[in-house]
């Protein structure tokens, strides 16, 4: 029906503004097509509030699109911040069976247009939405692409057209969705972001889970804020929609029994709210509950995102203050003085558990006899229970923050990656020679199966017990020449944590790990066997502590002691022939000053 015509009788009908999945009663979800042409009517009926823009490209060539919902015709970061409003920005779909955001930032942005009474909510608040992140996954629809999700029909699939979750992606940017990403954040510059999800894992009462960061690696004032301000305030605000809120995303620490309470996991800038610790800004992680139905989903997506733009309106100074703080206190990082305290890139949870009132549902536990162990059944039995929830975070790694690094130009891969996060760096403009620290790496271990299109060299936590010592990265102080061109990444601005993230290489999800180095753990040279036969006795002869490290080998290794050719490299490796190779040696450099390094 076109609702523009006037119905018959001369009275025009009023507009119909509900979303495609209200509609159809949450049946089902729009493709993307429907959800632009939903998008793009709003818009062009109200150009004064709405407008959508074009970010960038998919994989398989679909138009990425960001909706901007502003008061006043503000439409350009620029003045939107000039004016002292935050910019929101809300992603939805990044794992696209799990659309339950779209649907309800669809029904809100006809809310905050149609309905007089939320139309303060843009009083302080710019809200930038991207509908669909991951489009080519969201067109894969199917009714078999998550077997734990109640409905709706059918929808799309978790990862991109190359099978890549982009939720793996924010920190090494393979995907054109995350390089597109990135230019957005740039150009926006949000104040909050929020990723939309929904859960995998256990059955509870609770249909609305979140949660924010709070590790020593979020700027101080700013966790205060999100812990005791915002999240309690979004807990009673969803809550007093009809909705059931719980302030953590739930992992069970153990699935049979939920008895022995919650976890919670350490969240590298692989993931999207990970990483919005390293850009300093609030990253609200949203997982409705996978078991309750679409209507309840969308709808208390909804109600938080409602809340959420109450209590940015409310607090919008606050925040523009801490996200200033916190800008400053990351571009501190490169400061002689913060060098000589250690900063954390990685942690362990556990530690101090808190007792939490937890909204449950009883478990049943039985024998399977299809899988041999035993099985655990929900029943829908309200277990209304004080459960401990890990609230702890020991460092697991830190280091003392470098005042910059330099990167020969020839590591090109890692070099991209720091611009497309839009990292300032720097090229020699002579070559230079001086002191520097440099990391030597041994022992590293690669996994047999890839994960996410590569094989990330192990860390210790993921190591099976048994397999050994996994690989470290020893710091030594060299002295050493850089041509001109090396690109030197000063560690003092905003986007400190991006550089020290991707240049330590033990840091969860460095390019080390990532496998941009690999190349350096090769071996290129190598010795005849009848020459090493030659020259080995001498060098056994000439050094103790070689000759009692090949006997302790061969009498701790018998897989070693059997071979003949391991057992000529394990020489070669220690000559300065075998120096040569310089393996492990990781090319890029820290610098305790960058004064006097000829760059621009
Ligand atoms: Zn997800």
């Amino acid at each position: 029906m076109n609702t523009s015509n006037p119905a018959p009788g001369g009275a025009a009908d009023p507009p119909d503004w509900r979303t495609p999945a209200e509609k159809d009663d949450y049946r089902t979800t729009p493709d993307y097509a429907d959800t632009l042409r939903f998008l793009e009517r709003i818009a062009s009926a109200h150009p004064e509030l709405v407008r959508v823009e074009n970010f960038g490209k998919t994989g398989e060539g679909r138009d990425l699109k960001v909706a901007i919902v502003s008061r006043g015709g503000l439409f350009e970061p620029a003045e939107i911040h000039a004016s002292g409003r935050v910019v929101l920005l809300v992603q939805n779909s990044i794992h696209a069976g799990e659309m339950d955001g779209k649907d309800a930032c669809l029904a809100l942005l006809r809310d905050l247009v149609i309905d007089p009474n939320r139309a303060n909510l843009l009083d302080n608040v710019t809200l930038v939405f991207i509908p669909v992140y991951n489009i080519d996954g969201h067109e894969r629809r199917s009714a078999f692409n998550r077997i734990n999700q109640n409905g709706p029909a059918r929808f799309g699939w978790r990862a991109n057209a190359t099978n890549l979750n982009l939720n793996r992606d924010y920190l090494k940017a393979d995907a054109p969705e995350t390089r597109a990403f990135l230019r957005l954040f740039r150009h926006w510059m949000p104040d909050f972001f929020v990723d939309n999800h929904v859960t995998d894992g256990a059955d509870f009462q609770y249909d609305v889970t979140f949660g924010f960061d709070v590790t020593p690696d979020v700027f101080q004032s700013s966790a205060d804020w999100l812990r005791d301000s915002v999240t309690p305030e979004l807990v009673r605000r969803i809550d007093a929609a009809g909705h059931l809120a719980f302030p953590a995303p739930v992992f069970l620490k153990d699935d049979l029994d939920p008895s022995r309470g919650l976890a919670l996991h350490d969240n590298p800038p692989r993931f999207s709210t990970g990483y919005m610790i390293l850009e300093n800004r609030p990253g609200l992680l949203v997982e409705l509950h996978m078991l309750k139905d679409y209507r309840t989903r969308v709808t208390g997506n909804h109600a938080l995102l409602v809340a959420l733009l109450e209590i940015l309106n409310d607090d919008a100074v606050t925040l523009k203050v801490l996200n200033r703080e916190a800008d400053r206190a990351a571009e501190e990082l490169g400061s002689a003085e913060a060098s000589r305290t250690p900063f954390p890139l990685c942690f362990e949870r556990g530690g101090n558990a808190v007792q939490v009132e937890f909204k449950g549902y009883a478990v049943e536990r039985s024998p399977s006899a299809i899988s041999g162990a035993t099985m655990v059944r929900y029943t829908h039995k309200p277990w209304n229970v004080a459960l401990p929830l890990d609230a702890g975070s020991d460092v697991a790694l830190a280091v003392r923050p470098p005042a910059g690094y330099l990167i020969p130009a020839q590591w090109r891969a890692v070099i991209e990656v720091l611009e497309a996060h839009g990292v300032t760096l720097r090229r020699t403009t002579d070559s230079w020679t001086g002191q520097v620290e440099k990391y030597h790496c041994r022992g590293m271990k690669w996994p047999d199966r890839p994960f996410e299109g590569r094989h990330p060299i192990l860390r210790a936590s993921n190591v099976e017990p048994g397999i050994g010592e996994f690989g470290s990265c020893r710091l030594s102080i060299a002295t050493e020449t850089f041509a001109a061109g090396t690109v030197l990444a000063p560690l003092q601005q905003r986007l400190s944590k991006v550089v020290l993230h991707w240049l330590e290489p033990e840091a969860p999800d460095s390019a080390l790990r990532w496998g941009f180095f690999d190349s350096i753990f090769e071996q290129k040279e190598s010795g005849e066997a009848y020459v090493l036969e030659k020259i080995a006795p001498n060098e056994l002869a000439s050094s103790p502590t070689l000759r009692s490290e090949f006997e302790d080998r061969i009498r701790k290794d018998p897989d070693f002691a059997a071979d003949p050719a391991a057992r000529l490299n394990f020489i070669y490796r220690r000559t300065a022939w075998g120096l040569a190779n310089r393996v492990g040696e990781y090319p890029v450099a820290r610098l305790t000053s960058v004064e006097g390094i000829p760059a621009r």
